[in-house]
């Protein structure tokens, strides 16, 4: 009888560590799962820092908040703000698409700071500055410009003079929004001016100082930047001539005097999709950051990377998906 008992005893054991054991393993399933979910909710990006020549694996929304501390002052108003965190997560999940990772060489992707160098550009602003950016990047959370369901590769610039130049006409391709007339960026007051002598200019292009007085504009885009700079049977590109003579932009002009070449020049940069400071202008008029993306991404939809379609529709242009390029 005694021995019956204990042997019972011990099948019930048994039974509980068994269902003890079941349970656990449950519960471990049903963790892990709910951590695999909330992964792949997270859409990761890998971000190589060109300087150091590490890659890391970071979120998304992580890295906007570093995009857009770098690309544009903290001091802008929110909506462009929000409109820079919508351009860029655009252009880095159409980058990530296509080349399996983004970098921060400003030259082929965009600029990033991580938080060290948020620190030190912002000092005692950090605060403030961070809490602002990151409310412009988790306001807009998996919001890009699509087109054809496509995150749409998004350029931006610090500011055109009056008028952003056409992806086509920088670096040729399709061309997923045209350019677009800019009232909001002190257009011709951004000009400046910039002399080169002709001993300069003769070294920068390579020529002798006698054949100068042959240099011309050959073909200007529609925007009025220069495509192309001849000297008798020399050619360079619009972006090679600027580059060459370190000019802000290639929308310029020059005044050929007895002691030089006088150019002035508009905006900075390639001119190519969102003027930044024209955003900040339309933020400071009251519009908000759809309005603004609509204005300098024409035909592009605002929606979630993930669902393809959605909100806003403005389409009025002819072309489909993001050609590549670099600054
Ligand atoms: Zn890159
Ligand atoms: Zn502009």
């Amino acid at each position: 009888m005694r021995r019956d008992n204990s042997r019972r005893r011990r099948g019930g054991n048994w039974l509980i560590l068994a269902v003890v054991l079941a349970l656990g393993a449950g519960i471990w399933w049903y963790c892990g799962r709910q951590a695999e979910e909330s992964a792949d909710e997270q859409q990761m990006i890998l971000l190589r820092h060109s300087a150091e020549g590490t890659t890391e694996e970071i979120a998304l929304e992580d890295a906007l908040v570093g995009f857009v501390a770098a690309e544009m002052p903290a001091s802008y108003a929110e909506a462009a703000l929000q409109a820079q965190a919508v351009a860029a997560r655009s252009f880095v999940m159409s980058r990530y698409l296509a080349d399996g990772e983004v970098c921060d060489d400003t030259a082929h992707c965009l600029a990033y700071l991580d938080e060290d160098a948020r620190r030190q550009r912002w000092g005692l602003g950090f605060a403030a500055n961070e809490e602002k950016i990151r409310a412009a990047v988790v306001s807009t959370a998996g919001q890009v410009l699509l087109r054809d369901g496509e995150p749409v590769a998004a350029y931006f610039h610090a500011s055109c003079g009056g008028m952003t130049e056409s992806m086509k006409a920088v670096w040729g391709g399709t061309e997923p929004y045209p350019a677009a007339e800019c009232y909001w960026d002190g257009g011709a007051a951004d000009g400046q001016a910039r002399f080169l002598t002709r001993a300069e200019m003769a070294e920068l292009l390579e020529l002798d100082e006698v054949s100068l007085p042959l240099l011309c504009v050959t073909a200007r885009s529609a925007s009025g930047r220069v495509r192309e700079v001849s000297c008798g049977s020399r050619h360079w590109s619009g972006s090679e001539f600027r580059s060459l003579l370190g000019l802000s932009s290639t929308n310029f002009n020059w005044l050929n005097t007895a002691e030089g070449f006088l150019f002035s020049v508009w905006g900075h940069g390639h001119g190519v999709g969102m003027c930044q400071r024209g955003a900040g202008g339309m933020a400071a008029a009251g519009y908000d950051y759809r309005g603004i993306l609509q204005v300098y991404y024409g035909g592009c939809t605002v929606g979630m990377a993930s669902e393809g379609e959605d909100t806003d529709t403005d389409t009025d242009t002819d072309t489909d998906t993001a050609g590549s390029g670099q600054d």
